[in-house]
């Protein structure tokens, strides 16, 4: 984060003491440092899960797949998914509920976990999402290299990962200042590097023990690390690209974002991608009780145990008022 903050050319700003002097305000930030930078997290976090789900699957033939992988895979992800859908995104930025200092601090690890990107740049570059969706400026649309199969190949494949390699970078003290005033999750956010290695030990501790071998040991680090990572980097990733061109849409919004309710489990309520876009406010996703929105059940027993409060879900009377009539005869199909 501090090299992040040095090549934005704000290193006036401390984040230790939370003490902002006048910052550069332009938007996008490009240097060769921060390309370096982006270079250097799409190698370790995007590239090398790739390879570790092929090796995953080679090492099958030395270390069978029993339930301590299944369980390792599956509650790794339920984890960390939820770092990222209810932390990150929910809380950090779109600010749809309010919890306590312990909570934040957990799903901060947790999201973090992930290894989608520092949790400062990460709501940086989705806040931008928010500003410039699927026109210039949008850092991930996967409509804006033409019309035609081959243009919206690219788009996807653009939109879906390979804008990581190289992007502008959203200017983090306009669009996360709240964040960087925020000593103790900067703290956080600043030691990411450290919550990634932390997320591919615990599973790696915990096969070997289990299993009392160093088999063990690999097999927890592939199954409950790696593939853990690329399974739910590919489902986050999938609402940027799939979820920007197919699916339904149920309100008026300058966007093309669309809902894939069918993936609501999965996706832990990320999804309900189009609601959020027309509802950005609201920790429901879903915006009714028959939608899938793991991420939400989260929220409402976070605030049925006290722990989370001012929950920002929208009146019936706006949900509905937003919704574009059915006899409108919308291209793009009913909601769901
Ligand atoms: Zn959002
Ligand atoms: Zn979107």
């Amino acid at each position: 984060m501090a090299d992040i903050q040095r090549a934005a050319g704000i290193s006036n700003l401390d984040a230790d003491t939370g003490d902002a002097r006048p910052a550069p305000r332009r938007k996008t930030l490009s240097s060769p440092y921060l390309h370096r930078l982006q270079r250097r997290h799409f190698l370790l976090f995007d590239i090398i899960p790739i390879l570790g789900t092929i090796a995953a699957l080679g090492f099958l033939t030395v270390h069978p797949f029993g339930f301590t992988e299944l369980g390792l895979l599956a509650s790794m992800w339920l984890l960390t998914g939820l770092g990222v859908t209810v932390g990150y995104h929910r809380l950090f930025t779109h600010r749809t509920f309010r919890t306590t200092r312990g909570v934040s601090s957990v799903l901060a690890v947790l999201g973090s976990m992930a290894g989608q990107g520092g949790m400062v740049s990460w709501v940086a570059l989705h806040r931008r999402h928010h500003e410039c969706s699927d026109r210039a400026g949008d850092p991930h649309s996967p409509n804006l290299a033409g019309g035609g199969l081959r243009g919206r190949l690219r788009g996807l494949a653009h939109s879906h990962f390979l804008w990581m390699r190289r992007h502008e970078y959203p200017n983090i003290a306009h669009y996360a200042p709240d964040l960087l005033r925020d000593r103790a999750l900067a703290r956080i956010g600043r030691r990411y590097d450290y919550w990634v290695l932390l997320g591919l030990l615990i599973p790696t501790l915990v096969g070997g023990l289990v299993y009392w071998s160093w088999a063990g040991a690999v097999s927890g680090l592939l199954w409950g690390g790696l593939v853990r990572i690329f399974v739910l980097e590919h489902i986050i990733w999938s609402i940027n690209s799939f979820l920007h061109m197919f699916g339904t849409r149920a309100f008026d919004s300058r966007e093309n974002s669309r809902n894939g309710g069918v993936f609501g489990l999965l996706t832990l309520g990320e999804s309900w991608h189009h609601n959020h876009h027309a509802f950005p406010e609201s920790p429901s996703f879903g915006l009714a009780w028959y939608r899938l929105d793991p991420g939400y059940w989260l929220i409402r027993t976070l605030a049925a145990c006290g722990l989370a409060w001012d929950l920002k879900v929208p009146s019936t009377e706006r949900i509905a008022a937003r919704r574009v009539p059915r006899t409108a005869g919308t291209a793009t199909g009913p909601a769901t």
